[in-house]
């Protein structure tokens, strides 16, 4: 999504571009479908949101959010956005494939089955290749490295990385006649046991459906034969049994580490980390996509703005931490109040809920502005309900 972004925007205006991609033709990893609506701006801004809408994207209004089974908000997210987007859903694989054509189609060069193999940094960066089992090295005047949330460009590049504490476990699986209408996602979080389910409708009747859980709860949801526990730990978590009576499972079932994963300034020598290779989200909180495409803006403006595009990484790179650590510390708000389990919790919990319940404002707002949202001292004590 970032490399073919960006390499869109900058072929647009003219650069030439070249997008090494390893995958002669994208399969279902379990990603990211639901694209908050913050996101929206983003693609809209990149020249993308047009050609995603009308090749694979849904637009949804509404997120019914749960506490355990009670209904917190079904929030209307045109309404009550300042820039009246909805929520975003894509299958994944046919958004990537969707935006690498695209990006051909605007004018780079797109390299399939080109796996990168090295980089060294310098001022003329250089990018070692291997394809159709030749290796080559290309040389450029900057690298952008888009390759995911186990990058390896970042060891190359010698980024060092920060990670949180490994504590948590998010697993997806794409399921199809799932009772949930169509115009809502359905996110349930309980306290109670830390999970978290969340239901996101992408369009062909097929729902990707997420189960976040705290990694002492042992379960290992790897395999399809794997799913009737998974509904069982949905339906723990809140998510009516009803909603996957039909239901049957139409992509891989797979786990991941929770844990937000960064680098701190991710720019140096003539490289470039966008997307999850430069900050990996924990997805229970969805920023992913959207963080992309901002970093991905980002680094255009920047690149566009100036010739001395040294200056213009270091600039990008401040942004891009700025307004992760922003999502970061949101997430960890959110964890915190919703997800944590615990008598120290509970007490928090007590205080905060009913307040949010009167005042849904109290809640800052990662899901509809992202890295713009309140993150002062007001807004923490708010959300905790300590004023
Ligand atoms: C389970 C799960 C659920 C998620 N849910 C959400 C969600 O609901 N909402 C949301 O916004 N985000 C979500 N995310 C996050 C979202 O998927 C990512 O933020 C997003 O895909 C990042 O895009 P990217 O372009 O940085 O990386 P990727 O999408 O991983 O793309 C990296 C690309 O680089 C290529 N590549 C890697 N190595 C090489 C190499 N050596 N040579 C050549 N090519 C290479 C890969 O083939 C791939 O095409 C979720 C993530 C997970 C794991």
């Amino acid at each position: 999504m970032g490399g073919s972004a960006l390499g869109c925007a900058l072929a647009r205006a003219g650069l030439q571009v070249v997008i090494l991609e390893r995958e002669r033709h994208f399969r279902d990893r379990v990603r990211g479908e639901g694209m908050h609506a913050w996101g929206v701006p983003e693609a809209k801004a990149l020249g993308i949101y047009e050609q995603l809408r009308e090749a694979c994207g849904l637009e949804v209004p509404y997120w019914d959010i749960y506490i355990g089974d009670r209904l917190l908000t079904r929030r209307d997210f045109p309404a009550t956005t300042p820039h009246g987007s909805p929520l975003f859903s894509v299958h994944h694989p046919v958004m990537q494939e969707m935006l690498i054509s695209t990006a051909k189609s605007c004018g780079a060069e797109v390299r399939r089955g080109a796996a990168v193999r090295g980089l060294r940094g310098g001022v003329r960066p250089v990018v070692t290749v291997e394809q159709d089992s030749w290796t080559s090295e290309i040389e450029a005047r900057l690298v952008v490295a888009a390759d995911g949330r186990n990058s390896p460009a970042r060891k190359w590049g010698g980024f060092d990385v920060r990670r949180d504490s490994d504590d948590r476990v998010f697993t997806g699986v794409l399921l199809a006649d799932v009772e949930i209408s169509e115009d809502a996602w359905l996110g349930v979080m309980n306290p109670s046991i830390g999970q978290e389910a969340v239901l996101c409708n992408v369009g062909n009747g097929q729902i990707r459906a997420y189960l976040g859980h705290p990694r002492s709860a042992g379960h290992r949801l790897l395999k399809s034969h794997d799913l009737p526990l998974f509904i069982d730990e949905s339906v723990r978590t809140g998510v009516p049994r009803s909603t996957y009576k039909r239901s049957r499972m139409v992509g891989p079932m797979a786990s991941f580490a929770s844990a937000d994963c960064w680098v701190e300034h991710p720019y140096a020598n003539g490289i470039a980390l966008l997307g999850d290779a430069a900050a990996t989200c924990d997805p229970s909180f969805g920023q992913g996509m959207a963080l992309t495409l901002r970093g991905a803006r980002l680094l255009r403006d920047q690149l566009l703005a100036s010739d001395e595009w040294e200056n213009a990484g270091h600039r990008y790179a401040e942004a891009q931490h700025r307004d992760f650590m922003q999502v970061h510390t949101l997430e960890q708000w959110y964890r915190t109040l919703f997800l944590s389990t615990g008598h120290e919790a509970d007490i928090v919990r007590a205080r905060a809920l009913p307040r949010i319940e009167s005042d849904l404002n109290r809640i800052p707002d990662l899901f509809g502005m992202g890295p713009d949202a309140a993150t002062d001292e007001i807004a923490r004590q708010r959300f905790f309900g300590e004023i």
